[in-house]
C-alpha cells in the first residue's frame, strides 16, 4: 500500500476500515450509502438516467431518494444495529455533487457522527469548486470515474457536460470535464483524501487507452483504481461487455503503475453493510413504511 507512509494513524482509519479501500476491512467493516443526489450534470453515453448512476452503481435498480434529515434519521438507526459499519457514502443515484442536498446530508452526518469515515463518489466535473466544503466535513475517501484522458477518446463517452450554465457538447464537453477531473484528483490527494478512480472498460473505445489513465492516476497521487466493466446500455448498447478474464488481464496491465480494487460490488446507491451482505431491504422497509 504505497501511499501509507505520509498519513497519520487517524487518516489511516480511512483506508483500514473502508471496506472498497482495504481488501482485509471488507469482511469486518461495513458502509451505508445515502441517496440524496437524483440529479446528474452530464450525460455519459452508457447511461439511462432511470436507474443509478453506472459509474459507481449497478443499473437496473433505482434507489429511492431520501431527504437530508430522513439521512440523518436513516444513519442513527444503522449505528445503533449495524455498529460495524464505519463508512457513510453518497453515491447518487445521480451525480453528488451536482445535488444541494449532498452538501446538507455531509454536514447533519458529520455533526452528529464525527467518527465516521466520509465517502463520495463523483464524474468529477464539480470537484474543484467543492473540495473546500468536502474538507470542511471531513470527507476523506473520494472516488472518481475517469474513463479518459484523451478527449477524442472521452467525446465518444460523453454527449454533454452542464457546467455553470453552460451546455457543452462534442470534443468541447470532454476538454471540459477532463480539466476539471485532473484537477480535482490533484486538489484532493494535495488534501491527504483517499482518491479511488473508477473506470469503465468499454472495448472499442477506451480499452487500449486504460492503461495510460491508471499510469497518469497513479502519478498524480491517487491510491486505487477500479476497473469497471462496461454494461452495454443506451447509445453504446451495441458494445460487447469484457468478459471476466480479459477485465482480470487489463487490471494486471494497468497493476505496476497503481494498487488495484479487485473486489468491487457494484452497489446500489442505496446499500446498506457489508459488501455482498446488505441489509438495506430490512432498514428501508422497517422504519420507512416504504413497503418494499
Ligand atoms: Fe449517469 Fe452517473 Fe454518468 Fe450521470 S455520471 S450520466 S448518473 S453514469
Ligand atoms: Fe465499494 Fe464498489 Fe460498492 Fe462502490 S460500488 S461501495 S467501490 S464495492
Amino acid at each position: 500500500e504505497g501511499q501509507e507512509v505520509p498519513y497519520d494513524p487517524e487518516q489511516l482509519r480511512k483506508v483500514q476500515e473502508h471496506p472498497c479501500y482495504s481488501e482485509k476491512a471488507h469482511h469486518t467493516c461495513g458502509r451505508c450509502h445515502l441517496p440524496v443526489a437524483p440529479k446528474c450534470n452530464i450525460q455519459c453515453n452508457y447511461c439511462i438516467r432511470d436507474f443509478d448512476c453506472v459509474n459507481e452503481s449497478r443499473p437496473g435498480v433505482t434507489s429511492r431518494v431520501v431527504k437530508p434529515d430522513e439521512a440523518l434519521d436513516l444513519v442513527k438507526q444503522v449505528m445503533d444495529e449495524f455498529p460495524y459499519v464505519k463508512v457513510i457514502g453518497i453515491a447518487g443515484p445521480g451525480e453528488p455533487l451536482a445535488n444541494p442536498e449532498t452538501f446538507e446530508t455531509l454536514r447533519l452526518v458529520h455533526e452528529a457522527f464525527p467518527n465516521l469515515i466520509m465517502c463520495l463518489s463523483t464524474n468529477g466535473l464539480l470537484l474543484p469548486d467543492s473540495i473546500d466544503e468536502l474538507q470542511q466535513y471531513d470527507v476523506g475517501n473520494v472516488t472518481v470515474t475517469l474513463n479518459a484522458i484523451d478527449p477524442a477518446i472521452g467525446e465518444q463517452i460523453y454527449s454533454y457536460v452542464n457546467y455553470r450554465g453552460t451546455h457543452y457538447t462534442g470534443r468541447e464537453a470532454a476538454e471540459v470535464l477532463l480539466e476539471h477531473q485532473l484537477e480535482g484528483i490533484r486538489m484532493a490527494v494535495e488534501r491527504k483524501m483517499f482518491v479511488k478512480v473508477n473506470c469503465v472498460y468499454i472495448p472499442g473505445v477506451n480499452d487500449e487507452h486504460i492503461p495510460a489513465i491508471a499510469k497518469k492516476v497513479g502519478e498524480l497521487g491517487a491510491f486505487s483504481f477500479n476497473l469497471i466493466p462496461l454494461i452495454p446500455q443506451y447509445k453504446l448498447a451495441h458494445i460487447t461487455p469484457p468478459t471476466p478474464a480479459e477485465k482480470r488481464a487489463m487490471q494486471d496491465r494497468c497493476a505496476p503503475f497503481i494498487k488495484q480494487m479487485r473486489h468491487c460490488a457494484r452497489c446500489r446507491s442505496d446499500a446498506i453493510g457489508r459488501l455482498g451482505h446488505d441489509v438495506q431491504s430490512r432498514i428501508y422497509c422497517g422504519e420507512s413504511g416504504c413497503g418494499e
